[in-house]
């Protein structure tokens, strides 16, 4: 028996210092940190920032700026740069600032400021200036192809496992998509977001970025204690509605697929800050959000999507479909053998799949173009059934799914949730649909609805169920 490994007394505050790393170990990154009042940017471990713990509330224990000359009333807490570089195999590394400013090896090392005009979080609207040669760079050089030289080769690190192995991509600047999001719901210290999300999806995983970009805290393990922010998909808000609980959040945030109306108008009648919002997988945050001025006639219209949180990056082409450009879309994404597959890019923009029209910067979303089916030579989009049948009382999911029709070529036909006790027949919902919707749109089979693995259905899985061969 051997005891512990105690840390020495003196310095035992000191999260730079490995002794000191009892309970979970955790990595501070990036290591590059901004001081909010004097703009001023530097790593951790050069003596600049101090360690403020609170013994009593651990997760107040922050970095502040211990010598800061544009505050009186004690240090600054300081923040994460919301810019790192990483590489196609997954590396993430500290951006290089130094180079970035003052020029490849300069031995310069005057103070570094990042400055940050106007509110759109973008690339042009941030210069990085050195107070000793006065040197400076916009941060658009950094997503340039002038900047990927300067940024050079990658270093093979995974900062938050401590690991470095050997890798020769290139490395990329990335800004995270998430701080613009965090920016436009107000996540910064002090608010807290439950990581309601699983976190191998898109909406659970986009939480972890903007927590970091924005300096708010998650709460995880179903703890509710001072939530301040929550993500919710249709079924988690409908669950919320139908439950007791009456959550007091600042920003109630939609995503991850269509909203009907009448959950919509539920969701604003209970008080509930509602942001409804629409981003990709391949986005890895939200591309467009509602505004807090946005009024309630365009929150609960039903294919609302929010305005452009970045001028220029969503447009519709000429068939309707929705396109994204801009340096939130991803480098690559893993397919099932683990292979980094780019996104297929037309001059620079991804063609998303969804149907939509914008106007002036708010975006419609009417449906995927994979969920519209061909009855008869017209087309019927899922989401219009689906819509028709949520409206229904009783019906508590409801996906619907092309059946192959020898006379139709397609018919609609729905999966459905049922409330407890409320099954019906198919005869009896066709009658109650009848003054909503012309006869061949109507559904020409029902069935219940499996239980799904995670929070969404799997389309796909119920349209081979519908159509076996
Ligand atoms: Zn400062
Ligand atoms: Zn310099
Ligand atoms: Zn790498």
């Amino acid at each position: 028996m051997v005891t512990p490994p105690i840390p020495p007394a003196e310095d035992a505050n000191n999260a730079l210092n490995p002794d000191s790393l009892k309970g979970v170990p955790i990595t501070a990154f990036p290591k590059w940190v901004k001081c909010p009042a004097c703009d001023l940017i530097a790593p951790l471990d050069i003596g600049v920032f101090a360690l403020k713990e609170d013994p009593y509330h651990p997760d107040k224990t922050r970095f502040v700026h211990s010598n800061c000359d544009k505050v009186t009333g004690g240090p600054p807490p300081v923040l994460p740069v919301r810019f790192v570089r990483s590489c196609n195999n997954g590396h993430l590394d500290d951006f290089p600032w130094r180079d970035f400013v003052c020029g490849r090896n300069s031995g310069c090392n005057g103070a570094l400021r990042l400055y940050e005009f106007g509110v759109s979080a973008q690339a042009d609207d941030i210069v990085v200036k050195c107070g000793t040669c006065q040197k400076s760079s916009p941060m658009t050089v950094a997503f340039s192809e002038a900047g990927k030289a300067l940024i050079g080769k990658c270093r093979g690190k995974h900062p938050h496992l401590g690991i470095q192995e050997k890798c020769d991509e290139e490395s990329k600047s990335m800004l995270a998509g998430a701080s613009v999001a965090a920016r436009h719901c107000a996540f910064g210290p002090g608010a807290r977001w439950q990581l309601s999300l699983p976190v191998d999806h898109v909406g659970g995983l986009s939480l972890i970025f903007r927590a970091l970009a924005g300096g708010g805290a998650l709460l995880a393990g179903g703890t509710t204690t001072g939530e301040t922010h929550r993500s919710l998909v249709a079924t988690q808000l409908r669950r919320l509605l139908d439950g007791d609980e009456t959550p007091d959040l600042q920003c109630l945030l939609l995503g991850g697929g269509p909203i009907v109306a009448p959950l919509r108008q539920a969701a604003l009648e209970a008080g509930l800050p509602l942001v409804v919002s629409y981003g990709l997988t391949e986005t890895g945050a939200m591309v467009t959000a509602s505004a807090p001025d946005d009024p309630p006639e365009l929150l609960t219209h039903p294919h609302y999507a929010g305005r452009l949180l970045v001028p220029g990056t969503v447009a519709v082409s000429d068939d309707g479909i929705v396109q994204i450009k801009g340096p939130m879309l991803c480098q690559a994404m893993a397919d099932d053998d683990g292979v980094p597959r780019s996104p297929t890019l037309t001059d620079g923009w991804l063609s998303t799949g969804d149907l939509g029209r914008l106007e002036g910067d708010r975006l419609f979303v009417t449906g995927r173009r994979d969920n519209v089916m061909i009855s008869g030579g017209e087309k019927l989009a899922a989401e219009e059934l689906e819509a028709a049948l949520l409206a229904l009382d009783g019906v508590l999911e409801a996906v619907v799914v092309p059946v192959d029709d020898v006379e139709f070529g397609q018919r609609p036909g729905a999966f459905l949730r049922w409330a407890a006790g409320q099954e019906r027949s198919l005869e009896e919902i066709r009658r109650e649909l009848e003054d909503r919707l012309a006869s061949w749109k109507m559904p020409m089979a029902l069935w219940p609805l499996p239980d799904h693995v995670g929070f969404k259905p799997d389309r796909a899985a119920l349209t081979r169920l519908a159509n076996p061969r």
